[in-house]
């Protein structure tokens, strides 16, 4: 399978499908990293996943064996986080419907998060995935949305996987929303190119030698095209080898995985 050229230097890695599925890790990470590091690459995380926190993702990295720093962790609600910080200034209030990875995203930027009750208040909405999602607040975000207010999303993936198969996503709560209220939400997450735009700046490294690596084609290949850095698909996810050749704009690599684009297995 191809490697990357001699000339890479950084790299924006997809997590989910790319490092692991769930609790099983895909390929040898330690060595995987070990394997970076040798090649002098640049590494950041950036995932549509916007449940997690920055912290839990190093953590769960290092249950793997792979020490990294919460500078390299981007996701969605950092994304959405930083399109919300863009426009409006710390403190306003927003009604926000997600989980502790996009409250701890939000309460960094100090802004006021209301609860349900005070939701008429808000001058924006923000929309993630909330395992605590209730008719109360789908109502509360949808008659907000309807009467105007600027709207964001981490992600509008359909589906999320685990174990025991694919479940709603943002992108399927989300169109409870987006079909009452007839308008679409400024999205964070891939393939908008919000969060990768992101993990490019903190590695510093020039566009044209930084790869975006994922197992999606219409999320991270998209999204990395979108940026116009070269992009890697692997074949440890969602996306086959025949859609990736499939795929246009052509993708500059085909590997079976990450640890084989990298030279480190076939
Ligand atoms: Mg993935």
């Amino acid at each position: 399978m191809n490697e990357l050229p001699a000339n890479t230097q950084g790299l924006i890695l997809d997590m989910d499908g790319v490092l692991w599925a769930d609790s099983q890790a895909l390929i040898d990470l330690p060595a995987t990293f070990a394997r970076f590091k040798q090649l002098r690459l640049g590494v950041t995380l950036a995932t549509n996943n916007g449940t997690r926190t920055v912290d839990q993702y190093v953590e769960k990295l290092a249950g793997f064996g792979v020490q990294i720093e919460p500078w390299q962790v981007l996701t969605s609600a950092l994304g959405v986080a930083e399109l919300v910080a863009r426009r409006f200034p710390p403190g306003t209030p927003l009604f926000v419907i997600g989980g502790s990875g996009v409250y701890a995203a939000l309460r960094a930027k100090d802004f006021d998060l209301l609860p349900v009750e005070q939701a008429q208040r808000a001058e924006a909405v923000v929309f993630g995935i909330d395992r605590a999602i209730s008719f109360e607040k789908m109502v509360e975000a949808t008659l907000l949305v309807r009467a105007g207010r600027p709207f964001y999303a981490t992600n509008t993936d359909r589906t999320f996987p685990t174990p025991r198969g694919q479940i709603p996503g943002a992108g399927s709560w989300l169109s409870v929303i987006t079909t009452a209220s007839e308008r679409q939400p400024e999205v964070a997450g891939k393939p908008s190119p919000t969060i990768l735009q992101m993990a490019l700046e903190r590695l510093g490294t020039p566009r044209e030698q930084t790869f975006v690596v994922g197992d999606r084609l219409e999320t991270d290949i998209a999204g990395g095209q979108a940026l116009g850095c070269p992009t890697a698909l692997v074949l440890t996810g969602v996306s086959t080898q025949a859609q990736g050749l499939a795929w246009q704009p052509k993708i500059d690599r085909i590997a079976s995985s990450l640890a084989a684009l990298v030279g480190l297995t076939d």
